[in-house]
């Protein structure tokens, strides 16, 4: 009997694919999906991350499905190496209803590869829970009309943060990060648009410049499409949270999503170019005495940073209106 409806079979084994890769091509089964996003995952990691040593990694963990691929692909990769170390971290942003679910889902995760798992907060950072900050946006921009107006600018400057305690806390020598090659090509098409060129090259991964007194980023996702890691989580059986933010929805990269996906679909192979553009950025600009970030310390609060107080405590005081 015909089916019902025409299900493209897999280029390698003629199985009912999930995904046609329009961008390659190919057509793929969750299956061989599966082993090339990890032989894709290997193949940037092993240029990213040289080990030479006993090595820790902190693999930054948000509840979501990317973080939750990564972590996933990491303990298949390297997990075995007597020298090396994974430890999950993630940072509770104080936001109700989205972050402690996803949060259990984190937990969950680490338990199911058995990976060790650390929190910390923003509270815990002596930052303000990002719902207070959403509460008071409007007092802090009365007070401080310079001030970011969107929620999520002063997040990610926090969660930085975060992240840097996490990675002081099991002194990790590198972090891994879930962005996947969307997300690398909305920042990457943020910060053209923007005629910032000097912080994409400051982008992770950061293995050719790596700041100073930071633990260097890697980003070993970044050449697989986000439905990609999703049909990845789903086939592996990954506990994730799939809820979005609700702060998301104003950010500048929310209307990028769209943007990258319609110039996707009219032109497969866009987010690849876009990366690639990016890394011909850098290979133009010479890596010696270029540093990913100039660093000193923040005469505040101690921590890495190019300037004399930290862009985390300039918001701090920002977002401290009472
Ligand atoms: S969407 Fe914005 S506010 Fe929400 S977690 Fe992300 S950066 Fe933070
Ligand atoms: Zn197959
Ligand atoms: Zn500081």
């Amino acid at each position: 009997m015909a089916p019902a409806f025409d299900v493209p079979a897999c280029s390698v084994c003629r199985a009912p694919a999930v995904v046609s890769q329009a961008y390659s091509g190919q057509n793929l089964c969750a299956h061989h999906l599966d082993r090339s996003v990890r032989k894709k995952v290997g193949r940037e990691l092993r240029k990213q991350l040289t080990i030479d040593g006993p090595t820790t990694v902190l693999v930054a963990i948000s509840g979501g499905k990317d973080s939750a691929v990564l972590l996933s692909m990491l303990v298949d990769l390297i997990g075995n190496r007597p020298d090396v170390r994974i430890v999950a971290g993630c940072v509770d942003e104080g936001i109700e209803g989205y972050r402690p679910p996803s949060i259990e889902a984190a937990a969950q995760l680490c338990e199911m590869l058995d990976v060790e798992f650390i929190t910390t907060s923003f509270a815990e950072q002596d930052f303000l829970a990002m719902d207070e900050v959403t509460a008071s946006l409007d007092a802090i921009l009365d007070k401080h009309p310079e001030a970011p107006r969107l929620p999520c600018s002063y997040c990610g400057v926090f969660r930085r943060q975060g992240i840097n305690a996490l990675a002081d806390m099991v002194e990790a020598d590198v972090v891994a990060l879930g962005h996947n090659l969307d997300d690398m090509a909305q920042t990457v098409l943020m910060n053209l648009t923007a005629g910032e060129v000097e912080r994409s090259r400051r982008l992770a991964p950061h293995t050719e410049r790596p700041a100073e007194g930071l633990a260097p980023r890697i980003v070993p996702l970044r050449l697989i499409p986000e439905q990609e890691v999703h049909l990845v989580s789903m086939h592996r059986g990954l506990p994730i949270h799939n809820e979005v933010c609700p702060n998301a929805e104003g950010a500048l990269r929310w209307r990028m999503r769209d943007v990258v996906a319609t110039l996707e679909e009219d032109r497969p192979g866009t987010r690849h170019g876009l990366v690639r553009t990016l890394d011909a950025i850098r290979a133009m600009t010479p890596a010696e005495g270029d540093a990913a970030e100039p660093v000193g310390a923040c005469e505040r609060c101690g921590s890495a940073s190019s300037r004399a107080v930290c862009k985390a405590c300039e918001m701090r005081d920002l977002v401290n209106i009472k």
